[in-house]
């Protein structure tokens, strides 16, 4: 690569699900790729295969705490995603929400920057217009049990425009619809990973309330191809963008789906409801569309193929011990695969 487009960036988060997809990536485009990440719920394993590589570097941080390095572009990733991970210890999911952002603007300020944050469709709550636009300001329980995800990257999201606008910083905010492929972590508790596991593994899928809410899922890769387009976009977009898929499904739907694609004889059981869970979730991506040209083009069957083909390698290599599968409201024990 030529020295003028090689670029130094930070990957904070790079550890986790996304966060090792776009190392991977940018690894592979011959950019210097520094990734920080606490473990919290991110694994070696995600990144292993590029530790050798002489422009993947790996350090351990925290980003509560500041971060003095060099680099010319950062993608601020790390956060806990899934419901069962943030509620685990509400009060640091906040923290690394709200400090992170804020050493990471400071970073990206002193070293001139361009910073990049991963917010989420979760900024809409439990959304009052449907599909989601860019323009809506959402639906959000401040107090709830999933409030220090939602006003957590919230406030992120107040501190970039702010840092934008009284700083001049370079900014992008991505607001990432649910996303899922190989290297989700498989007790994190969300919908593809509970049931992919529990299909392979043929135990009961476990349905929450009557599974007609919905989701619209975004395969991992057609995501990544969106991170970096909205980086590379010559001008800053002034705003956050929606990033997803906008096909909609039931998690009735997805429960059968996965059940059809893997063979198992597993059943579909009913449960509770989480607290706050959002009812209806699409994005709306016309923005995207127009300013990234960029739509995903990954089938919902194509990704749970991709997808259940990765756990069914994990749970040969670890064979899972019974009901080793993630509940809403379970605690410090589910954080282990
Ligand atoms: P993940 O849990 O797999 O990855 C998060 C990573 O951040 C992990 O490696 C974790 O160890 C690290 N981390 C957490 N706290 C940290 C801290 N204080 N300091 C340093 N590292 C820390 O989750 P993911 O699905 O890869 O999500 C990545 C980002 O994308 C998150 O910010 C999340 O909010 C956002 N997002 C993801 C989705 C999705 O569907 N996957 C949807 C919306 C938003
Ligand atoms: N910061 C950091 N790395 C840097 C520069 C700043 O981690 O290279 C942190 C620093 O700890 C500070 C935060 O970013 O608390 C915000 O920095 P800023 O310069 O915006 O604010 P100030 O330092 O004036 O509070
Ligand atoms: N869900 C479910 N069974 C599970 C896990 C999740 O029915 O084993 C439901 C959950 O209640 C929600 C949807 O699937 O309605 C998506 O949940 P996930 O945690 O994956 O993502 P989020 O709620 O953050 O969108």
């Amino acid at each position: 690569m030529k020295e003028i487009s090689r670029k130094r960036i930070l990957v904070t988060g790079g550890a986790g699900f996304l966060g090792s997809h776009l190392c991977e990536r940018l690894v592979a485009q011959g950019h210097d790729v520094l990734c920080v990440d606490n473990f919290y719920t991110g694994t070696k394993d995600n990144i292993a295969h590029l530790l050798d590589c002489a422009n993947f570097e790996l350090m351990r941080h925290d980003v509560t705490f500041p971060l003095y390095v060099e680099v010319d572009e950062i993608y601020n990733l790390a956060c806990a995603a899934s419901p069962i991970h943030y509620q685990h210890d509400p009060v640091q999911t906040t923290k690394t929400s709200v400090h992170g952002a804020i050493n990471m603007l400071g970073l990206a300020k002193r070293v001139k920057a361009k910073i990049f944050q991963a917010s989420t469709s979760e900024i809409y709550g439990d959304a009052r217009v449907h599909p989601q636009t860019e323009d809506y300001w959402g639906h959000v329980n401040p107090i709830g049990p999933r409030s220090c995800y939602d006003e957590g990257k919230r406030c992120a999201e107040t501190l970039f425009m702010d840092y934008r606008r009284q700083h001049r910083l370079d900014i992008r905010i991505a607001r990432i619809f649910n996303t899922y492929g190989p290297r989700m972590h498989p007790a994190d508790g969300r919908v593809v990973s509970n049931f992919a596991t529990q299909a392979l593994s043929g135990e009961p899928l476990t349905v929450y309330g009557d599974g007609s809410q919905t989701r619209s899922f975004c395969f991992v890769d057609d995501m990544i191809d969106a991170f970096i387009r909205l980086m590379n976009l010559a001008e800053d977009p002034n705003g956050p963008v929606n990033l997803g898929n906008p096909h909609e499904v039931s998690m009735l739907e997805i429960a059968q789906r996965i059940v059809e694609m893997t063979g198992s004889s597993s059943v579909i059981e009913f449960g509770p409801l989480p607290v706050d869970d959002p009812w209806h979730r699409q994005p709306d991506i016309g923005r995207a569309r127009q300013l990234l040209a960029w739509e995903p083009h990954t089938s919902l069957d194509e990704g749970l193929d991709a997808t259940l083909r990765y756990f069914s390698a994990l749970i040969r290599a670890t064979p899972r011990t019974r009901d080793a599968t993630c509940h809403a409201g379970a605690k410090a024990s589910m954080l282990q695969p």
